[in-house]
């Protein structure tokens, strides 16, 4: 099984995640955007058993401004590590985390919040996909 790890800013804390993502892609979400001081933010969701802290776990900080989103950073450095989203079940290990990781993104998610148009052919969700909670609607890009 295919395994890559990475680690926070200062390389205090270590994630590594094994087997494949259940989806990868870019959200657009003022959220994303606020927090991740970046007008998009690059995802890979993981099973939360894909996904292992394996080093310094007890400097992992975590924040949840909405029941959605458990975002966690390295309490050192302040890096951002991943995105637990208790109610998809899936764990967002951001694709900058993860720089060995092949990110192959699907989809553009919550395009709708875009401060950042992106021309690369890929499909442009307003907000969700249905079978994530979302319309399902696509925007042009
Ligand atoms: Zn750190
Ligand atoms: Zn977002």
């Amino acid at each position: 099984m295919s395994e890559h790890k990475g680690t926070c800013f200062c390389g205090a804390v270590e994630v590594t995640v094994s087997g494949d993502p259940a989806g990868m892609g870019y959200c657009h979400c003022g959220s994303c955007r606020s927090w991740s001081a970046g007008p998009v933010n690059a995802f890979t969701l993981w099973q939360p058993s894909a996904v292992k802290i394996t080093r310094g776990a007890d400097n992992v900080a975590s924040f949840a401004k909405t029941p959605t989103s458990k975002r966690t950073w390295c309490k050192t450095c302040g890096g951002h590590l991943l995105t637990e989203h208790p109610t998809m079940g899936l764990v967002d290990v951001y694709a900058a985390t993860i720089p060995s990781f092949a990110f192959k993104p699907g989809i553009h998610v919550h395009y709708q919040e875009t401060v950042l148009r992106v021309r690369d052919g890929l499909p442009k969700m307003k907000d969700m996909p249905k079978e994530m909670g979302g319309s399902g609607a696509t925007l042009p890009e």
